[in-house]
């Protein structure tokens, strides 16, 4: 049942993907304000019109859209809103909303490369790039305004912008310190753990970025908000005391999880794909980029507390214990 929960207002879209429903936000403000669209299918848009009904609205009420992160099932439906209708959110987003020739190819080429260097099976190289005719479910849109860690929301006054990058480049959390409100879309979720997804550098022929870590310095950045409510991307609120304990336990679990990683690397240095294959068997064949930014990040993490060491050969780095 979609309801007002004070100014805040959460309707659950279906989506095509694994991860099922993604929740949007209608904020009161000053501006009627939607936080993500859901994906772009008419079966979102029905959805969507039905839980503005039930608050009295309708899609042509919603003044603004700001966004969590540009992934489809967040960004997807920008095409429902009138062009009119400014967009805001992280500058991160607009690569992946213009979808420009230039950054597809640069976005392929730094796939490719990133295979090999990982020692990627040939045959699963191209699930890893992105081709013109496959991303109908992205809208093409230009952000109205950029939005940076502490800016003020444009029309929701006394929230505030929260760099929270991992599991997107472009990932914001947004939080009303009168109420210790904060919507988050998937950086903390109460049933799952977000996937520190690789992204080609912002700046091409940059160093690529390390998700995971970033994943975990924007978890540790919400110690320092008294928090009463996380409103999150998927499934159900976290609440009170149970957001630190939901932190500590998702840090526990990625901690365990990397030392389960170097546990592989006693017997012999192993190549990034030579993980991920040992880390999710089968499952990697379906889903090779997701499965290899997850063993990235264990990789990364391992790295970044000086457990294993990299050397290259032919090409590919081999990561064993330092
Ligand atoms: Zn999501």
């Amino acid at each position: 049942m979609v309801k007002w929960n004070g100014d805040i207002a959460k309707i659950a879209l279906p989506t095509p993907f694994a991860v099922g429903d993604v929740n949007v936000y209608v904020v009161k403000g000053d501006a009627l304000t939607l936080i993500d669209t859901g994906v772009k299918t008419e079966r979102s848009k029905e959805a969507l019109t039905q839980g503005l009904a039930a608050l009295g609205l309708e899609l042509s009420d919603i003044e603004q859209i700001i966004l969590t992160h540009h992934h489809p099932d967040h960004a997807g439906a920008l095409d429902f809103f009138a062009k009119e209708i400014p967009v805001y959110g992280h500058k991160n987003n607009q690569r992946w909303l213009d979808i420009s020739d230039d950054f597809l190819e640069s976005h392929n080429r730094f796939f490719l490369d990133y295979a090999a260097k990982f020692g990627v099976a040939e045959e699963l190289k191209n699930k890893l790039t992105h081709h013109r005719d496959e991303i109908g479910f992205l809208s093409e849109r230009k952000l109205r305004g950029y939005l940076a860690e502490g800016d003020e929301l444009p029309g929701l006054p006394g929230w505030k912008t929260i760099e929270t990058p991992g599991h997107a480049q472009s990932h914001l959390s947004f939080y009303r310190e009168s109420d210790g409100v904060m919507i988050a879309g998937d950086h903390l979720l109460a049933k799952i753990s977000p996937n520190p997804l690789m992204e080609p550098p912002i700046l091409p022929g940059g160093n690529r970025p390390r998700p995971l870590l970033q994943y975990n310095a924007s978890l540790q950045k919400l110690l320092d908000f008294s928090i009463s409510t996380v409103y999150s991307g998927h499934g159900d609120e976290v609440k009170g005391d149970a957001v630190a304990d939901l932190i500590q336990y998702r840090f526990e679990r990625q901690h365990n999880r990397a030392m389960q990683v170097k546990g592989m690397l006693y017997d012999k240095p192993l190549s990034v794909f030579e993980v991920c294959q040992q880390l999710f068997p089968k499952v990697y064949l379906q889903e090779v980029g997701l499965t290899l930014s997850e063993t990235i990040g264990q990789l990364d993490y391992l790295e970044s507390l000086g457990e294993v060491e990299t050397e290259i050969q032919a090409g590919v780095i081999l990561y064993s214990i330092a």
